[in-house]
């Protein structure tokens, strides 16, 4: 099977990347809801990861979420591995449609790759409410307690989706509107089942769609091909 892909992508001018979990983790970022940490974090704070990156408890009580947000999220921040050097090839040589992030690590941009929507937003941009002034994310690492605007004071915003927020309806259309101008869809590590990727997908008519998942799920079967395993490994391999 990886000679049938390697040759679609070969042919393929207008690629979609979708990235996801699966490949924060192979980059060094964290699960947080792997039973272990999902486990301790919920002894530790004593609520479960989704409730303490929701939107009441950023407006409610923001002293516990930047403490949870420092200690267990910006603390363990990924960096892109051959994967990301790969897509960034495949845009250099103009066969890039987009890259969807459905991750909040910024990976794309740090891989120094420009045609990326992330619908999720990324830790690296924090704004102030107030004055809109954008801070980097040592800035809030460096903050004691809730990191505030250094101009006017009010608590600083990170620009992620928060559970319980609305989504950013213009970004999803946008990634749908991509996925069905393209040829091949490749998607590192998501669940195809979730309705995210149901909606970002649901245009998109060809059959090339490609999982790279080190994880079977119930999702699996919307894909036209699927790999199983490393996932780098297996973007070498189909690249190759
Ligand atoms: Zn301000």
């Amino acid at each position: 099977m990886p000679e049938n892909i390697r040759r679609i992508l070969k042919q393929s001018g207008k690629i979609v990347f979708i990235t996801g979990l699966g490949s924060v983790v192979e980059c060094g970022g964290r699960d947080l809801w792997e039973s272990n940490l999902f486990y301790d974090i919920e002894k530790k704070y004593r609520m479960c990861p989704e409730d303490l990156l929701s939107a009441g408890e950023y407006s409610s009580r923001k002293e516990r979420f930047y403490s949870f947000y420092k200690k267990e999220v910006i603390s363990y921040l990924p960096k892109p591995d051959e994967s990301y050097s790969i897509i960034k090839k495949i845009e250099d040589e103009g066969r890039l449609e987009s890259v969807v992030s459905l991750n909040i690590f910024g990976l794309e941009k740090l891989a120094g790759i420009e045609k990326v929507n992330e619908v999720v937003g990324s830790v690296y941009d924090n704004y102030c409410p107030g004055c809109l002034k954008t801070f980097d994310v040592d800035y809030l690492l460096s903050s004691p307690g809730i990191p505030v605007c250094d101009k006017c004071k009010k608590s600083l915003r990170p620009n992620i989706r928060l559970l319980g927020e609305r989504v950013d309806n213009q970004l999803y259309t946008k990634a749908a509107i991509s996925c069905s101008k393209a040829d091949t869809i490749v998607v590192l590590g998501c669940d195809l089942g979730s309705t995210k990727l149901q909606y970002i997908t649901g245009h998109y008519k060809k059959k090339n769609l490609i999982l790279l998942t080190n994880e079977s799920k119930f999702g699996d079967k919307y894909a036209d091909y699927v790999l199983y395993g490393n996932i780098k490994d297996n973007m070498k391999l189909i690249t190759k």
